[in-house]
């Protein structure tokens, strides 16, 4: 068998033949010729004029120990819609000097571990690896769909101290990242309102954030229609503070020890369904001793019930008003104040709880994007950073070039 046969049959590279391999110390190269006399234009228009050619190499996957190397006249065309054009080849994406298969699989190690291990396997610079993913990315996001979106959260994430922000967008069906945008802004997510088809924007229904988040208004003026919920883990949040404060503000009775009076305030915080029996008496005999404690926190208590139950239709939005109403009376300055905002929020905290939507799904997120921005892919750049998250985070499917 001819050499030029054995790598025709090896490669099966897609529109070319093989018409002559050097193999070199460490290095082969494969000549390609194209099997077919038209030219692809990149708009999809064939041509048959060649308007001039010029060498190029292109890296493909290793083959045994060494490099291997397609070597090919790319041709340029005059398409009469584009005019001097490089004609595309199915073996690689444009502009690129690597293969497809290539970089389909440096992209396919880039989800799965750090940069340093993919450049060393693959043995190609950082830099290389990097360049590889920006428009791998590029083109697996023109592919991908949004048409199934209906429920999306928002968050900001600080990737790097002090104040590099940016505005992550997540599908709370599919757990993936839909969009990344720069800084945490109204301007970010108005990015994502505008950039979006209006078949997009009309099929979304819910849009959770932060509680009084920035992104709250610009919302409601590009999507009149969605409900946005306010997550209620920031909601308890305040809610634990206030307690806290109103037992620090607490003067401890003669009878409780020291040590007593240290446990309680963990045991205030812990949820009442996950206390021991000794701590349970101790949270008792407290909200006994102690009314203000008291009704602080039986009004923490009656908090955590409306996210934890399933509420008949109109129970969560009776409960919420009795909460507001109670606090409002408790005479305790901090629920006094937390009612207001109760008040002020009612509407979205109520959807948040009655369609069960929290933004813990922006949470993970932005625990997975630290993890990405810990691989050391040259995160200075935001762009690489954001890449990275969509290659990630964002549902998007690489093949790899060797599976079956
Ligand atoms: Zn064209």
């Amino acid at each position: 068998m001819r050499v030029s046969t054995a790598f025709n049959r090896l490669l099966q590279i897609p529109g070319a033949t093989v018409t002559e391999v050097a193999i070199g110390d460490g290095d082969i190269e494969v000549h390609l010729r194209p099997r077919a006399r038209l030219l692809r234009c990149p708009c999809g228009k064939r041509v048959r004029a060649v308007y001039d050619r010029r060498r190029r190499r292109w890296r493909h996957l290793d083959l045994a120990r060494c490099r291997l190397w397609l070597v090919y006249d790319i041709r340029r065309l005059n398409c009469p819609d584009c005019g001097v054009v490089t004609e595309e080849l199915p073996w690689a994406r444009p502009g690129a000097r690597h293969t497809r298969d290539f970089e389909d699989m440096v992209l396919w190690l880039a989800q799965r571990t750090d940069r340093t291990s993919v450049s060393t396997l693959m043995r190609c610079a950082w830099e290389t690896v990097t360049a590889i993913i920006n428009r791998g990315v590029a083109e697996l996001l023109d592919a991908r769909r949004l048409d199934t979106l209906y429920r999306i959260g928002v968050d900001e994430i600080c990737y790097r101290h002090p104040h590099r922000y940016l505005t992550v967008i997540g599908d709370h069906d599919t757990g993936t990242v839909i969009d990344v945008e720069m800084g945490r802004s109204r301007e970010s997510l108005a990015n994502f309102y505008t950039s979006q088809p209006d078949s997009v924007l009309t099929a979304l229904e819910t849009v959770s954030m932060d509680v009084s988040s920035v992104y709250t208004s610009v919302t409601t003026e590009h999507l009149p229609h969605v409900t946005i919920c306010y997550d209620g883990f920031h909601l308890m949040q305040w809610i634990q503070r206030a307690l806290d404060r109103v037992f620090a503000e607490s003067v401890r009775l003669p009878g409780y020890a020291t040590a007593d009076w240290k446990a309680a305030r963990w045991a205030l915080r812990t949820g009442e369904n996950k206390l021991t029996d000794d701590k349970r008496a101790l949270v008792s005999q407290i909200a006994r001793t102690h009314r203000r404690i008291g009704r602080a926190w039986t009004l923490k208590e009656q908090a955590r019930d409306l996210y934890r139950y399933d509420h008949e239709p109109g129970g969560a939005r009776r409960l919420l008003k009795a909460w507001i109403t109670a606090a409002a009376r408790s005479r305790i300055p901090v629920f006094v104040s937390l009612s207001k905002r109760f008040r002020k929020y009612f509407d979205s905290i109520l959807a948040a709880i009655e369609l069960g939507i929290s933004n813990a799904l922006l949470e993970g997120i932005n625990a997975k994007i630290r993890l990405i921005n810990a691989r050391g892919y040259g995160h200075h750049s935001a762009q690489t950073l954001t890449s990275m998250i969509y290659l990630c985070l964002g549902g998007l499917q690489v093949t790899l070039p060797t599976k079956t």
